[in-house]
């Protein structure tokens, strides 16, 4: 027995890491706050910091006592400290880094774990990737994104199909975050002009291993009470709240690093929602006495700038009026007229227009920028050729640096114990090298049985997973009763994976869009085929709704009941299920909407295959052995409706004539060697490349730290 000290000092240090979401990425660590209190975990959707508020400290010793377990525990607490420990050092910047280097990456949104609702989808979840791999790389990055105490939403569905949204709030003090304070202890309180108003925040802290983000948050005393809730709702608000939001995260997070004492070298704006810094730093250098030239080219020497959509909708456009009233005092301040404030968001040809455009304030004023996929880069530089007067579409100065995934967060339980079990640890060390997935990709590395093995097992567990699920969701395709359940999706079929946000051009129903020829694919009792859907649509986005209605109302007909089905609420906790139980991922994107995508670069660890029209990410991953196109890369010159009706006829195409029978072809053993191979060709070439490993080494060699 150990001394009740020693269990105390254990114990102090399990809270230390229950503030770091290094455990996000370590199931080995989940797994013991989790047998804390299994019912706990779960309720408080796997959150270690509520598990250990919820029990009592002598419970806590008391566990600890039992050696097999407390061996376990201080196992993992010397693998993090290890890891925090460890610096590592020359992760291949074109130049060497200045002990001063520092790089803040200002995003709206960042997903890092489901326990903190801060995110909508991608864009977040990439944030919160870039984090741990900065982290796992040791890179200086510092994250800065806004307290959304609301969250996005939480989804149900109803018994008519539709969408109902609830906003619970979270408990700062039941989540693993910190709330940042002064030298005499009380909460460090910044504060932004907006209108007339004086809008004051404060900071909380989240450590992402060897990083952090600080997020803004405008609930205090000191507000009035329409601006206390003004940091409430991710993008839930109009565009007078979105503006004021904006304000907060850009001029306000540069001021809270300020406050901090915090010198940043690089300013990294992802996505124009953050695009408000660049006027900080322009007030910084106006106030110095810069001249304004002088002072613009101060600002664009500190920043960076990623665009991330091609939907022209999707870039922020404020209203010259809006912008006047918000911003009018800060442009006094800054000694400039709201006229030329307002020209900073404007295309040079736009002069006098009455809109301000978030990505054009971002690319005018930033050193280098990029689109997120190859593709995307080209659809940029067209985008935004009105910016740069005088160049050619090839000319504009606007990049492209791929996005991808952190891959140890996206393997499952399972994936990551068989890859544990295959290579220890070294895996993890090898994530951006394509040799080292060549060599493991091998069949004496790791057999046609073991992979198909580990296939199986993570299909069953995804649907033991959905079958729990549908006990608490209400509308299951009309499924009630604990028989019924059973008869919900099988073992063994051919499980196919759809879930992300529900925007229109992603075009969820599209393999429903010819009722017969669908029928025929999932009435086939020889190769039965199933289909999971998850996701939400935007509060306002009434399309996206009808697009889920109708997804959901397949899920009641014959015969797709019980083959087709929707999954509540969207999160990142449901998208680890799916990325690893499903054999194929589907993407059907209209052409080119799509600027990377990422949910399909999740799959590859997990052994799944990725199914997708060539947009994105898979326009230049596919190279034919890897998974599977709908359709080649023709640019298209016919009207929307015909390219739907056409990629939908595509669709039907590849299933039945390539994914449905390989998946199907066995030999003697039971196996599907072709399917295999083909997931050894997709490990080779998609878990090495399109990863946040690989990303953020280019962020760092062409942009943050370039060799100029
Ligand atoms: C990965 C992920 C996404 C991104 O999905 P795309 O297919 O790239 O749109 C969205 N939401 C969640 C919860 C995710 O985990």
């Amino acid at each position: 027995m150990k001394s009740e000290h020693d269990l105390s000092n254990i114990l102090k240090r399990l809270d230390t890491l229950a503030y770091n979401l290094w455990w996000s990425w370590n199931p080995r660590a989940q797994a013991i706050f989790e047998e804390f209190s299994p019912l706990i975990w779960e309720a408080a959707n796997h959150n270690p910091v509520a598990v250990r508020r919820q029990i009592s400290e002598s419970e806590l010793l008391a566990r600890l006592g039992d050696k097999e377990f407390r061996q376990r525990a201080v196992g993992v607490l010397h693998e993090f400290e290890e890891y925090m420990r460890h610096k590592p050092s020359g992760v291949g910047e074109a130049r060497q880094r200045k002990k001063t280097d520092l790089i803040a990456y200002f995003c709206a949104e960042f997903g890092i774990h489901e326990c903190l609702p801060f995110y909508s989808g991608g864009l977040g979840v990439l944030a919160g990737d870039h984090m741990k791999s900065a982290s796992d790389l040791g890179l200086p990055v510092i994250g800065v994104g806004l307290f959304y105490r609301q969250g996005y939403f939480q989804q149900s569905i109803d018994s008519t199909g539709s969408q109902q949204e609830r906003y619970p709030t979270t408990d700062p003090s039941m989540v693993p975050v910190e709330l940042v304070k002064d030298a005499r202890g009380k909460s460090l309180l910044c504060s932004v002009t907006i209108g007339t108003s004086v809008v004051h925040f404060q900071g909380w802290k989240i450590n992402v291993g060897r990083c952090c983000i600080y997020f803004l948050d405008t609930d205090v005393p000191e507000n009035a009470e329409h601006f206390r809730g003004l940091t409430g709702l991710a993008y839930g608000g109009d565009m007078n709240t979105r503006i004021r939001q904006e304000i907060v995260l850009g001029i306000g997070g540069v001021r809270f690093l300020r406050a901090l004492g915090i010198t940043p070298t690089v300013f990294h704006m992802n996505e124009g929602h953050a695009a408000f810094l660049t006027l900080e730093l322009l007030r910084e250098q106006l106030q110095r006495g810069v001249p304004k030239e002088k002072a613009e080219d101060e600002v664009r020497k500190q920043c960076v700038f990623t665009t991330h959509t091609p939907v022209p909708a999707g870039h922020d456009r404020f209203h010259a009026d809006l912008i006047e009233f918000t911003l009018r005092s800060y442009a006094d301040w800054m000694k400039i007229t709201v006229g030329q404030l307002m020209e900073y968001g404007q295309a040079p040809k736009a002069k006098g227009s009455t809109e301000f455009t978030m990505t054009i304030l971002g690319l005018k004023l930033s050193r280098a920028a990029n689109g997120v996929s190859e593709k995307h880069g080209e659809v940029s530089r067209l985008m935004w050729t009105d910016l740069y007067p005088g160049l050619s579409p090839a000319k504009v100065p606007i990049g492209y640096i791929t996005n991808g995934v952190h891959v140890t967060s996206w393997a499952a339980t399972r994936s990551w114990e068989f890859w544990e079990r295959h290579n220890s640890h070294r895996w993890k060390e090898h994530l951006n090298d394509p040799k080292f997935w060549k060599h493991v990709a091998d069949a004496e590395i790791v057999s046609d049985d073991e992979l198909w093995a580990l296939r199986y097992e993570l299909r069953r567990a995804l649907i033991e997973f959905i079958r729990t699920r549908a006990r608490s969701q209400h509308a299951f395709g009309g499924v009630t009763g604990e028989d019924a359940l059973y008869h919900l999706l099988s073992f063994d079929a051919l499980t196919i994976g759809y879930a992300r946000r529900f925007a229109p051009y992603k075009r969820a129903p599209l393999i429903f869009s010819d009722l017969a020829k669908a029928q025929l694919l999932f009435d086939d009792p020889q190769r039965p085929i199933q289909i999971i859907y998850a996701g939400k649509a935007h509060p306002r986005d009434n399309e996206g709704k009808d697009f889920l209605r109708q997804v959901i109302g397949m899920t009641h007909q014959h015969p797709f009941f019980g083959k087709v089905i929707f999954l509540e609420n969207y999160d990142m906790n449901v998208a680890k299920y799916l990325v690893s139980g499903c054999d194929v991922w589907l993407n059907t994107p209209r052409r080119p909407l799509e600027a990377s995508g990422t949910s399909g670069q999740k799959v590859a660890i997990n052994g799944g295959l990725h199914l997708s029209i060539l947009d994105g990410w898979w326009n230049e991953a596919y190279n034919g052995k890897n998974g599977w196109s709908i359709g080649g890369k023709i640019e298209d010159n016919i009207s929307p409706e015909e390219v739907d009706r056409r990629d939908a006829e595509l669709l039907y195409t590849v299933l039945s004539n390539e994914v449905i029978p390989m998946f199907y072809e066995r030999d003697k053993s039971g196996i599907p060697r072709k399917w295999i191979t083909r997931i050894r060709h997709a490990m080779r070439t998609i878990i090495p490349t399109y990863n946040t490993h690989r990303m953020v080494l280019e962020y760092s060699k062409k942009y943050y730290f370039p060799s100029k």
